[in-house]
């Protein structure tokens, strides 16, 4: 809970308030820390309750190579290696690993012919509907963590070295008295936020609510200039095979169905599917999100799992689960202050990659929030300024 001074601003060194409880907001909260700041997360349902908690986990060096994430990515990738020992140091295993990443392209479901793994690159459990493989990733290149015990175990980290949790919805903004300001052509001021309609005061605010970021333009009452955020719903189930099966990570494309998913083995032996995306209206609430999964979706990805492998067919669903990724306009995350606002940040948009890029996120904005730039990433091309001119 915050403290009492942290409720009436009467104290002179005001927290940095981090909107949103996953991975995000919780790898800031972490890097935050590592620098001494006082952080405190606000989260309206727990740590990790939306998609930072029910993602796959999937980590890649250079799959981001094509664009401007590369750079963010790649730092990302090496930060989790160290993250992974750091955090086991203080007792935490998040399940990281290195793993190989194959490509599988499926038509039907038949058995593959006895043998059929032994000749090729194919793990012995995927012994059904395969038609071809090829190798997407090596250790060297690609990895995978737990989400969920990632992120808690980073905000664990940051709460040891004193972050807090404030337990509560961010209903809007808390501006300081606007009329000098703009008598002096000046920016608006931000001085907290509003938890449930209380305020909250701040000496920073950063806003990372995942695609629940959309409700800040509202908020934002006309001040500043910030950009459409919004969401992609994802299904997944969880399954527990009977023996332990490899950790390839597997990228299907069922060419008969028509369907993309993906296969994420892991080393407590729990194995994650997710499909394709899907369409449905974002909650206005994290904990709305189990109320949103949809059977047909969940038996449409079982069936896909089936397709591929005996094990997984033997396999009941132990845990069903939806939630929607962050995007902006462009895709590409957007991190940095929010323009004609001061003391408002943002950090969102990490669409399918939060999970890769939430640590160099993390580390870039703590950077830049306590040093005023940061130096281990160009956060330039991901500035919530590029959309200032086109979008109000
Ligand atoms: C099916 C699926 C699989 C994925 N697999 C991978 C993968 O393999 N690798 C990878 O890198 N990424 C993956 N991702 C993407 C990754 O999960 C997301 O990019 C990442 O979790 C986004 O994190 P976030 O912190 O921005 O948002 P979220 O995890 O959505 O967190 C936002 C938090 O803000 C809170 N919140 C919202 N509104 C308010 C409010 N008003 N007040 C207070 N709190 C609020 C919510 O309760 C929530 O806890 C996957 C995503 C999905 C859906």
């Amino acid at each position: 809970m915050a403290s009492e001074s942290e409720k009436s601003g009467g104290a002179e060194d005001l927290p940095v308030i981090v909107c949103g409880g996953g991975v995000i907001g919780c790898a800031l909260a972490y890097f935050l820390t590592e620098k001494k700041k006082r952080v405190v997360i606000v989260e309206q349902e727990r740590i990790a309750a939306a998609a930072s908690g029910r993602a796959g986990g999937f980590l890649a060096l250079d799959w981001c190579d094509s664009d401007e994430v590369g750079p963010l990515a790649r730092a990302s990738f090496r930060l989790h290696a160290e993250l992974s020992e750091q955090l086991a140091k203080e007792g935490h295993d998040t399940l990281y690993r290195r793993v190989d990443t194959l490509a599988l392209s499926i038509r039907g479901d038949a058995p593959l012919p006895e043998g059929a793994a032994k000749k090729g690159s194919l793990p012995a459990w995927l012994n059904r509907g395969v038609r071809g493989v090829s190798k997407l990733g090596t250790q060297e290149t690609t990895a995978q963590v737990q989400p969920r015990l990632f992120t808690e175990a980073l905000f664990d980290v940051a709460s040891k070295r004193g972050a807090s949790l404030r337990k509560g919805s961010v209903t809007g903004l808390l501006f300081e008295d606007s009329s000098s300001s703009s008598a002096k052509g000046e920016e608006t001021e931000v001085a907290g936020v509003l938890v449930d309609g209380e305020p909250l005061r701040a000496s920073q605010v950063v806003l990372a609510m995942g695609p629940w970021t959309c409700k800040a333009a509202e908020w934002l009452k006309g001040a500043g200039s910030f950009p459409r955020v919004t969401g992609q719903r994802y299904h997944s189930i969880l399954m527990r095979p009977k023996e332990p099966i490899t950790g390839h990570a597997c990228f299907c494309n069922d060419e008969g169905k028509g369907e993309d998913f993906e296969i994420y083995p892991r080393s407590n032996n729990d194995v994650y599917v997710c499909g394709s995306p899907d369409f449905g209206p974002l909650p206005d609430h994290a904990g709305l999100l189990d109320a949103c999964v949809e059977e047909e979706r969940v038996a449409l990805i079982k069936a896909l799992s089936d397709g591929v492998s005996d094990a997984l067919r033997e396999c009941e669903v132990e845990e069903r689960s939806c939630c929607w990724l962050p995007f902006v306009p462009d895709n590409i995350p957007m991190m940095g202050k929010v323009p004609g606002v001061r003391n408002l940040f943002a950090s969102t948009g990490h669409g399918c990659w939060g999970i890769l890029n939430g640590p160099a996120s993390g580390l870039a904005m703590a950077e830049l929030l306590v040093d005023g730039e940061s130096k281990s990433l160009n956060l330039h091309p991901f500035s919530p300024s590029r959309f200032a001119t086109t979008i109000k």
